[in-house]
C-alpha cells in the first residue's frame, strides 16, 4: 500500500509545489478536487489532435471529436451503472443539472404541490426548488436534522403524502460529510410515486454509485470534484422521466425540425444538450473516471476511512477545537471550529503554513444557523492525501490557535 499512495500523489503535478514557501498541503477537496497528470494530458491531446464540433460535420476530426464524447458518456453509464447510455446527460456541473431538472418540472406541478429537501442540503439544491415553488404555487418541505447532521427520517415519512412530487436530498452533505440514508429516502419516497432526485456531488469522489440498485430517478454529479475538469457534470435521469420532461433550453443540436409553425425535438440525450457543449469537458470527464477506477474505489474507501479517523483523533486532541458534524456515517470531510476565534482566521494562518482548508458557511447558510455559528473550518480529504497532510494540518490548527488565542 505505501508504493501505491506514493505512486498516486507523484500522478498531480499540483500536488509537487510550495506555497508561502512551505509543501503544499490540499485539503479543500470537497470544494474541487485536483487533476492528475492523465487527465491534463488528455485535455491537451483533445485540443492537439481532435478539436472540432461535434453531430454535425462529415468531416473526419467530427466523427473523432463525435465517437469520443459519445465514449466518454458510455464510460459514465458503465460506471454509474444507468440502464442507457442516453440516460446520461452531460451539463455544466450539478447545479447546471438540478436546475434542469427543477426547471424542466414546472410543467408537471400544479398550486399546493409539494416538494421535499432536506435541512443539509448545498444552496445549488435549495434554491433551484424555492424558484419552482414560485413558479407554480407548489411548497417546499424540509427534513429536519440533528445535532450530530443526521436527517430526522420519523419526520420524513410524516412529511411524505400524496402531494409530494419530488424529493431532492444529497448523497453526502458537503459541509458536515453525513452519508445520508439515501436507499431509505427512495424506497420510501416511492411509495407516493414520487421522483428522487440524488445530488451526488460530494458522493462521488468517493463512492461508485449505482443508480439502478439505488433505483433514484436523477442522479447528479460535477466532474471537477472527481479529479476531472471544471465545466462539465452529468445528470443521469431514468427514461421514462426524461421522456416526461420538456426540453430545458432551446437551440441546435436538441430539434429534430424546425420551422416557424412548429419545432419537433430531438431524441434522448440530444434533447437535453442544447448548443455545442463542453467538447473537451465531456471526453475528459471519462478520462477522470478512468483514473478514478485504476486507483479503484476499495483503495479509496480504505484510505479515506484511514484519514478520517485519524485526522478526527488528532483533532480532538486540541483543546478547545470542536467537530460540527457527527454523524455516524460519514465522508472524509470534518468540519470544525476553535473555540472564541474566527473560522476565518484560521484558515489565513493555516494557509501560510501551507495548508489549503476552506473557511465560511460553504454554500449551507442553514446547517450554520442551525448550530448558531457563522461558519466552520473544513478539512475535506480525497485518496491522493496522507498521514502526513493531516500532521501538517494539525500543528497549523495548533499555531493558529496560539497566534489567535
Ligand atoms: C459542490 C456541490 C454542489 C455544487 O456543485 P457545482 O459543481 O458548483 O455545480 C452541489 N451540492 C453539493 C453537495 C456539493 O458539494
Amino acid at each position: 500500500m505505501k508504493t501505491k499512495l506514493r505512486n498516486i500523489v507523484a500522478d498531480f503535478p499540483i500536488l509537487q509545489q510550495q506555497v508561502n514557501g512551505k509543501p503544499l498541503v490540499y485539503l479543500d477537496n470537497g470544494a474541487s478536487s485536483q487533476k492528475p497528470q492523465m487527465v491534463i494530458d488528455a485535455i491537451t491531446k483533445y485540443y492537439s489532435e481532435i478539436n472540432a464540433n461535434i453531430h454535425r460535420g462529415v468531416h473526419t476530426l467530427s466523427q473523432k471529436a463525435t465517437d469520443a464524447y459519445e465514449d466518454s458518456r458510455q464510460k459514465l453509464q458503465a460506471h454509474f451503472n444507468a440502464k442507457h447510455s442516453y440516460e446520461i446527460l452531460f451539463t455544466k456541473g450539478t447545479t447546471d443539472a438540478i436546475n434542469l431538472v427543477a426547471s424542466s418540472f414546472t410543467t408537471l406541478l400544479n398550486a399546493g404541490d409539494e416538494i421535499i429537501i432536506s435541512h443539509l442540503e448545498h444552496h445549488s439544491n435549495i434554491v433551484p426548488w424555492q424558484m419552482l415553488c414560485e413558479r407554480t404555487g407548489a411548497v417546499l418541505k424540509v427534513i429536519p436534522m440533528d445535532e450530530n447532521g443526521e436527517l430526522l427520517m420519523k419526520t420524513y415519512e410524516d412529511l411524505l403524502s400524496d402531494k409530494t412530487k419530488i424529493v431532492a436530498v444529497n448523497h453526502v452533505s458537503n459541509a458536515l460529510g453525513t452519508i445520508n440514508p439515501i436507499e431509505e429516502i427512495i424506497t420510501l419516497a416511492h411509495q407516493y410515486n414520487t421522483a428522487v432526485l440524488i445530488d451526488g456531488a460530494q458522493a462521488t469522489p468517493h463512492i461508485k454509485p449505482d443508480v439502478q440498485a439505488l433505483n433514484c430517478d436523477f442522479y447528479v454529479c460535477s466532474a471537477h470534484k472527481m479529479c476531472g475538469p471544471t465545466g462539465v457534470g452529468m445528470l443521469y435521469g431514468k427514461e421514462e422521466w426524461l421522456n416526461k420532461l420538456p426540453p430545458y433550453q432551446g437551440g441546435g443540436e436538441m430539434i429534430k425540425e424546425v420551422s416557424f409553425e412548429k419545432t419537433t425535438y430531438a431524441e434522448l440525450p440530444h434533447k437535453f444538450e442544447a448548443g455545442t457543449p463542453n467538447i473537451a469537458g465531456g471526453i475528459v470527464f471519462g478520462t477522470a473516471i478512468d483514473y478514478m477506477n485504476t486507483i479503484g474505489f476499495d483503495y479509496i474507501k480504505q484510505q479515506e476511512e484511514m484519514l478520517l479517523q485519524y485526522a478526527t483523533e488528532e483533532l480532538l486532541k486540541i483543546e478547545g477545537l470542536q467537530i460540527i458534524g457527527t454523524a455516524t456515517q460519514k465522508a472524509s470531510v470534518i468540519s470544525f471550529n476553535l473555540k472564541n476565534i474566527h473560522p476565518y482566521d484560521v484558515g489565513v494562518i493555516v494557509d501560510k503554513l501551507g495548508v489549503a482548508v476552506r473557511t465560511g458557511h460553504h454554500c449551507t447558510q442553514p446547517i450554520m444557523s442551525f448550530y448558531n455559528i457563522a461558519g466552520t473550518v473544513r478539512a475535506s480529504f480525497m485518496f491522493y492525501n496522507t498521514k502526513n497532510d493531516v500532521d501538517v494540518l494539525v500543528s497549523a490548527v495548533k499555531r493558529a490557535q496560539i497566534m489567535l488565542s
